[in-house]
């Protein structure tokens, strides 16, 4: 795991096939004769931009030459759906194509999880996770409407943790108002992506139902007249992502294609808002996130904000604040 402003290295590529030549970079033979989870969020039913059981199954296979003993794995969500359950989960997994034969291991469901303290507040993350030594974390990138974009760090950060902790995290960053301290300017209104807010000369309203705890508002408003329940989503998320993989070997895998504006948990995710560009690998989370974020600034510039009006950075500064890793990297082509 990266320490603040060290230096770690992110390697890119485009074709999967010289995956192995990526991977000679990270120190994969600390993974010899372990159990290794591949943490893959396996995409909601009627997504289509998850990433495919045959990248899985590129990876496993490397995986298996370096002596591991790899396993597909997820934990089960806080909303009713298709993986709400284990059993839910584990159907869902096979219609989308993952199964033994296609991708060569098993696929296994965590719904319960182990208390882990990280800065002062306590994460339930998985059973398996928290008994793996080495981790390897298979992560597709795309627009997230709580965090502008999802990564490597909001795959364990959410999805490696139990449902409890899951609606901890999302009931944290919703919005208290202090009515002494309101003006009405409307700041807020405006800097809310979900229309949740309605201002005018003297009324604040906030419709809770429309509300997705995001924090443009708490951010936006200049009088400090709105505050988090808890604190920042962003904020919650890399805790919990450290508490995830804290003393851990893990190897990030970043799959920047088919990036649409929403997660693979919205079955309605699209449109797909940037071409597709390619793959980063490194051993440290928050310096893939912030390459991810480098190179996709590349061609199309702010994407993620424009899209989603959510800063994506905050998650990465967080990140490097509790030592989660570092947004220092050293890019290698190859
Ligand atoms: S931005 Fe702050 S001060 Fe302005 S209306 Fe909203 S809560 Fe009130
Ligand atoms: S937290 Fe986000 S969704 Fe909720 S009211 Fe504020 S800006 Fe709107």
């Amino acid at each position: 795991m990266g320490e603040k402003n060290r230096m770690t290295t992110v390697v890119f590529f485009t074709d999967i096939q010289i995956l192995h030549k990526a991977l000679s970079f990270f120190p994969l033979q600390k993974f010899a004769g372990k159990s290794v989870p591949v943490k893959l969020h396996m995409g909601e039913k009627w997504n289509h931009y998850y990433v495919k059981p045959e990248l899985v199954k590129i990876v496993i296979d490397e995986l298996k030459k370096a002596e591991a003993m790899p396993y597909l794995f997820d934990t089960t969500v806080a909303y009713q759906g298709s993986r709400h359950t284990k059993t839910d989960y584990q159907n869902l997994a096979k219609l989308h194509g993952f199964t033994l034969k296609n991708i060569g291991c098993d696929v296994v469901i965590d719904d319960s999880g182990i208390s882990t303290l990280v800065e002062g507040r306590s994460y339930e993350v998985a059973d398996h996770l928290k008994d793996a030594t080495s981790i390897f974390a298979l992560s597709h990138v795309k627009g997230h409407i709580q965090t502008g974009m999802g990564g490597a760090i909001k795959n364990f950060g959410m999805g490696g943790v139990t449902k409890e902790t899951k609606i901890k995290i999302h009931d944290g960053s919703y919005p208290i108002y202090e009515k002494d301290a309101c003006t009405y300017c409307g700041v807020c209104a405006k800097a809310c992506p979900f229309h949740a807010l309605k201002v005018s000369k003297d009324s604040w309203v906030y419709n809770e139902k429309a509300c997705f705890g995001c924090g443009a508002c708490v951010d936006a408003c200049p009088a400090k007249a709105l505050h988090y329940q808890d604190t920042d989503l962003q904020y919650l998320l890399a805790c919990a992502a450290k508490a995830c993989v804290q003393g851990k070997t893990v190897v990030y895998l970043n799959e920047l294609k088919r990036i649409a504006k929403g997660c693979d948990c919205d079955p309605n995710a699209g449109p797909v808002i940037c071409p597709d560009i390619g793959y980063l690998v490194s051993d440290d989370p928050v310096a893939i996130d912030k390459a991810t974020l480098d190179v996709i600034d590349k061609v199309a510039p702010n994407v993620f904000e424009k899209t989603n009006k959510i800063d994506p950075m905050k998650q990465i500064r967080y990140g490097e604040e509790i030592g989660l890793g570092s947004a220092s990297y050293h890019l290698i082509t190859v």
